[in-house]
């Protein structure tokens, strides 16, 4: 990319910019353009501001300002037009500034790719090991006692097994720079200059993208979404297909059709690690597919963002933020999986990809194509209403069947395996011995890491909780420590209670770490892998793991919702959910929705190939109609009983929420300032106030979180409240934070 000095076009005239910075500040400012000197909107300019040069974009040309000339400052410089914002992304950061209650400056921020906002900058920075490894090893016990965060720092990169780059160790790890720092200036680590390999960056697993003769349903979803591609004319449908009805397949025809008319499509992914067999298929069936993945080092993505902008490119495949990929001339966008929280950031600007999408399908003409076997209650619910096309798939495509489901009810067990916590019930080990006998795949299904996550103290009671979060910590076996999942800090394990100083502690639940411990012994001739976080931790694991158990060298496969997604692997015939409850009790609106979705994912991963399945979903509440309908795979009659619950509750999708967050040192100031907040609300109609009230999560890091929730009954009075309110994070002070979240996918 070049900087490039403003050319001159007219001598002698001065024109006059609007430009929207990267703040919290919800206005743009006005600079002057050199003499003679052109821009667009679109264009990114530098700019000083307040002692500091940033980067911005330009909203707005004028040939007037209504300022006093001499107080407007001229742009530093105009940046590379290349990489300019062409104008319906800048239309549509306006509409997320809206909806969202963030300044342009922020939501454009979203939509640029990292290249535009670090000039130049070809490599990443990268952390490796300095010291040998047993060497690093010892450093790290060393460290733990009064430097926690540079043990944990030295850890991972030891378990990461290569060069990390430094903003995924920051992610990892949850700290700050100085703690490499320090680790690079003892001569532990060295900070190297590398750009990513790029041959990670497809995931492929070998997929070959098999052409089917498509079922009448799928040809019908083709013909309707295509009519509408065809007319440039915008709408949005629902796709809704039972697990492995063949979605994938309609996304691809559809595709080709888009293609056919020199048009171009983006299709949304939940996240790339975890689907890389859809992920695959796309890229194998189409040549100019531009993968859009995180890992991506700048170059490769600047690369990526001129082939899309010079249409070599015409589908551009990715997570959440490829949404804003720069194609021409769009068609269609998809978004696979449309349930999944994954698509709701959770970081300003706190944008939902569904709405987004829906956004600039309106501003572009594009028919918006959303995808799911268990949609939301937002989204069926306008599908039912007609505000959204209905498609659906209600058969299995190809040599697959809806597997058989069985739900074990653990009150039954014998109460000895119960107190040992670790639940497999005779059912399921019976069926887990023939199906391994058999030679066929197993999938277990436990969404928990770690071995348990309370060490509990069996004469007072107490839990073991974070020192300064009110979590309790998860104890984690291999690793011999207890780790909060919150701000990831360690500790050793107790000798004793600190409560009562009794001596024994008692590791109470399960998590996956200690489900593989059983399956090994219980099954000492199978091949047992694990996929959480904790095992994921090295590099490339991730593929490694699927490639593996493509090729069947795995048996038995063990994970957290990492595996509940997408997977196709046509051995597994048998999927055991070891707690259908871990989610049922968490204290949200949707615990119940998120339940039901999960488990019917899972139940999915069974039966794809020509062999029958069996899922057994393990359960102490088989009475619960998420779980009972999850179990006779019966999406209608969950809708209809959530429905009733969420009507009685006054919850989505008959409200609209509004979070307001505050989260700081003293617990006063936070309720003051939520108080204040949302004074103007008191008298809105249609609008319900609750709280201040502490969050679930009561403190994390030293800081007490408080909340307000903002229920409003009709979109008038939505909007009314936003108008409200939609600045409020300008309260925030210098010991605490502020936050309003806009439909919140948390509320932790
Ligand atoms: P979904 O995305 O709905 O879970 P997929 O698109 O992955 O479903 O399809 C499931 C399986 O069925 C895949 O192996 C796919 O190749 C196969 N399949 C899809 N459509 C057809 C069809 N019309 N005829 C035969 N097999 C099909
Ligand atoms: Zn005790
Ligand atoms: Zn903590």
């Amino acid at each position: 990319m070049t900087e490039s000095t403003p050319e001159p076009t007219a001598p002698g005239a001065r024109r006059y910019v609007q430009v929207a910075l990267n703040l919290p500040l919800r206005r743009e400012f006005t600079y002057a353009l050199p003499p003679g000197v052109d821009a667009s909107p679109g264009n990114r300019v530098r700019v000083h501001f307040h002692g500091r040069k940033l980067g911005g974009v330009v909203t707005e040309v004028a040939d007037t300002t209504d300022l006093p000339a001499q107080k407007v400052k001229v742009i530093e410089s105009l940046l590379d037009s290349e990489l300019s914002l062409p104008p319906s992304l800048l239309a549509l950061a306006r509409r997320m500034a809206q909806s969202y209650g963030c300044s342009i400056g922020e939501a454009l921020d979203a939509t640029l790719p990292s290249i535009a906002k670090r000039r130049g900058q070809r490599k990443l920075p990268h952390l490796e090991l300095m010291a040998a490894p047993d060497v690093a090893h010892k450093a790290v016990e060393e460290l733990e006692e009064r430097h926690q965060a540079q043990s944990r720092v030295l850890r991972t990169v030891l378990e990461f097994n290569g060069p990390i780059p430094v903003a995924d160790l920051r992610r990892r790890t949850k700290t700050s720079d100085s703690p490499w720092k320090t680790l690079v200036k003892n001569g532990l680590l060295k900070r190297v200059m590398i750009a990513e390999e790029l041959e990670e960056l497809v995931p492929s697993l070998d997929e070959a993208a098999e052409r089917h003769v498509l079922n009448d349903h799928q040809q019908q979803a083709v013909d309707e979404v295509t009519a509408y591609v065809e007319r440039a004319e915008h709408h949005t449908f629902l796709l809704h297909g039972v697990t492995g009805s063949g979605k994938t397949e309609v996304y691809l025809r559809i595709l080709e059709e888009v293609r056919a008319r020199k048009k171009s499509a983006i299709v949304l992914v939940p996240e790339i690690s975890l689907t890389p067999q859809t992920v695959g298929r796309f890229a194998s069936r189409f040549p100019d597919v531009a993968v859009l993945h995180s890992g991506l080092t700048d170059s490769e993505r600047a690369r990526q963002w001129q082939r899309l902008l010079q249409g070599k490119a015409t589908v551009a495949v990715g997570a959440r933020s490829a949404l804003f990929a720069p194609v021409r001339n769009l068609g269609l966008i998809v978004i696979d999986e449309e349930h999944e929280t994954s698509f709701k950031q959770d970081s300003t600007p706190r944008y939902h990809a569904r709405q987004m999408a829906i956004e600039r399908g309106k501003i572009e003409g594009a028919v918006v194509v959303l995808g799911s076997a268990t949609p939301t209650l937002e989204s069926i619910g306008k599908a039912r209403r007609g505000i959204y096309g209905l498609l659906t798939l209600p058969e299995r495509a190809g040599a697959g069947r809806q597997p058989q489901i069985v739900v074990e009810d653990l009150r039954g067990e014998p109460k000895d395996s119960l107190r040992q916590g670790v639940v497999l019930s005779r059912t399921l080990l019976a069926m887990m011995d023939e199906r391994l006998k058999a030679r066929d795949q197993v999938l277990l299904f436990l969404n928990r890491r770690g071995y348990s996550p309370v060490l509990l103290c069996p004469a007072c009671g107490e839990a073991v909780q974070c020192e300064t979060c009110s979590v309790s910590m998860t104890w984690h076996h291999r690793r011999g420590r207890l780790v909060c999942h919150w701000c990831c800090a360690e500790q050793r394990r107790p000798t004793q209670c600190k409560t009562c100083q009794s001596e024994s502690m008692f590791e109470l639940g399960v998590g996956t770490e200690r489900l593989e411990e059983v399956v090994k012994e219980r099954f000492p001739e199978a091949v047992v892998a694990r996929m959480d976080a904790d095992t994921m931790a090295e590099r490339g694991a991730h593929e490694r793991v699927l490639r593996a158990f493509r090729k069947k060298h795995i048996d038995v496969l063990i994970g957290t919702q990492m595996i509940a997604k997408g997977l196709d692997f046509p051995d597994v015939t048998l999927v055991g959910v070891v707690s259908a409850d871990t989610g049922l009790f968490v204290p949200d609106y949707r615990a119940a929705e998120r339940t039901f979705q999960l488990l019917h994912q899972v139940a999915g991963r069974a039966g794809r190939g020509e062999k029958a399945g069996t899922v057994v979903i393990q359960t102490f509440c088989p009475d619960n109609y998420a779980v009972e309908a999850a179990a006779k795979n019966d999406y209608d009659s969950f809708v209809k009983q959530e429905l009733v619950f969420r009507k009685v509750t006054g919850s989505p999708p008959f409200a609209r929420l509004l979070r307001v967050l505050a989260e700081g040192r003293h617990e006063r100031d936070a309720q003051q300032i939520l108080r204040e907040a949302c004074k103007p609300l008191d008298t809105m109609k249609d609008v319900e106030v609750l709280g201040p009230a502490p969050a679930v999560i009561a403190k994390v890091k030293d800081n007490w979180r408080w909340h307000m929730l903002v229920k409003c009954y009709s979109q008038d009075s939505f909007d009314e409240a936003m108008g409200a309110i939609g600045t409020v994070e300008d309260l925030a002070t210098r010991t605490c934070r502020v936050t309003l979240d806009v439909d919140p996918s948390s509320l932790m």
